[in-house]
């Protein structure tokens, strides 16, 4: 069997150990003469392999005691209209920014809350360019931009990744991640989730759908402090509560318990490699060969982004002609190589390069787009 050289948007490539233990262990899970999908989620077998997905997304990011790791499903979608349903809260408004179509459903369904409350979710920020047919992004807000935002929102909203995009805040929370304000900091981090360290304790609210970087659809991460979780709303069914899920350790009702058998794989493929430091150098790397390729050939290949928002995640560009995207997308593919065509809504290529595309996949599609430029630039 050949493994095809996966760059897909999400649902993605996984790492093989993690598939190769799945394999190995389908028929008989731990000796148990049934497959993990077959147990129950209260029973030992299974809440042993749900603690340790949980404690090494602890370990490998670094998540602090004060803050809960919860596993839910519906997707980062789900979460565009959880979060609001939470903590819009009586007389207090919630900031979004938006740098792409992901922030814009975002707000899209916070608003929908918000009239449902009598409150406000307001657009406080976007990088949004042109209208209708002609509208994108190609950036991250400046720090002078951001700092418009006012204090006193119940929390102020932004996307790390826009997957769609190829726009990245570039640098992780830290010494120079950009300010967003006095107001709790909540992030949709669906599609550069755990390819790095992030400083957690610079936000209060973490989400991320786990297809990208950290095992199949249908598992949803949630990171945020003990306190915020406490301060949603109780008036909200139990289901939507986070709250409830906390206390009940993400086992209130029967959780994706296969997803979160291959999120473990994965996590336990990530820390026998070197855990996100070493993984962070990869996606570093992979980002190099990719955009020095696209900068090399005078302008054959575009990237829209601008360079210091330039997403290591989904790197995105243009060809001369669509005609000749097509043509590279079809002979990529005879190499062996799927999932370069970008988005639907924006055309063009997408390299999606999440934690289970190795550098060597990346050196293999260079030096093919190296020689493609040559033949036809
Ligand atoms: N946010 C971002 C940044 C995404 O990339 C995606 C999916 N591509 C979503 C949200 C929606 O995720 P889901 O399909 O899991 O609901």
């Amino acid at each position: 069997m050949t493994r095809a050289i996966n760059f897909n948007a999400g649902p993605a490539a996984l790492p093989l150990p993690a598939l190769e233990r799945a394999r190995e262990e389908l028929l008989d899970f731990a000796g148990s003469g049934m497959s993990v999908m077959e147990h129950s989620h209260r029973g030992k077998e299974y809440e042993k392999v749900h603690n340790e997905a949980i404690d090494l997304m602890r370990e490998l990011l670094g998540v602090p005691a004060t803050y809960e790791i919860l596993f839910l499903q519906g997707g980062a979608s789900m979460q565009f209209a959880q979060v609001p349903m939470n903590f819009l809260a009586k007389g207090k408004r919630a900031d979004y920014v938006t740098t792409g179509v992901w922030g814009e459903k975002a707000i899209q369904e916070a608003k929908v809350v918000a009239a449902q409350y009598g409150e406000k979710a307001e657009q406080v920020v976007t990088t949004q360019t042109g209208e209708g047919k002609a509208a994108t992004y190609t950036r991250t807000p400046t720090q002078a931009e951001l700092a418009k935002i006012e204090a006193g929102a119940a929390y102020v909203h932004f996307t790390s990744n826009e997957t769609i995009h190829g726009v990245e805040y570039a640098t992780a929370p830290g010494e120079d991640f950009p300010s967003f304000g006095a107001s709790p900091l909540f992030c949709d981090m669906s599609s550069d989730f755990m390819w790095r360290k992030v400083d957690i304790s610079r936000f209060q609210f973490i989400y991320a759908g786990a297809q990208k970087n950290i095992g199949p659809s249908g598992v949803t991460v949630v990171i945020a402090t003990k306190a915020q979780i406490e301060e949603g709303r109780k008036d909200i069914p139990k289901i939507f509560q986070y709250r409830t899920h906390a206390e009940n350790q993400s086992l209130y009702n029967t959780p994706p318990t296969f997803g979160i058998y291959l999120v473990r794989n994965v996590l336990s493929w990530a820390k026998s490699i070197g855990g996100l430091d070493a993984i962070e150098k990869q996606n570093r790397e992979k980002g190099r060969l990719l955009y020095g390729a696209i900068d090399a050939h005078g302008g054959f290949y575009r990237c829209p982004v601008e360079a210091r928002c330039r997403s290591l995640m989904n790197v995105v560009f243009r060809l001369p002609t669509p005609a000749l995207e097509d043509q590279l997308v079809a002979e990529a593919k005879k190499a062996g190589m799927v999932g370069l065509k970008g988005h639907r809504s924006v055309g063009g290529i997408r390299v999606s390069t999440y934690n289970a595309v190795s550098v060597e996949w990346v050196k293999t599609l260079t030096d093919f787009m190296n020689e493609f430029a040559k033949k036809n630039g």
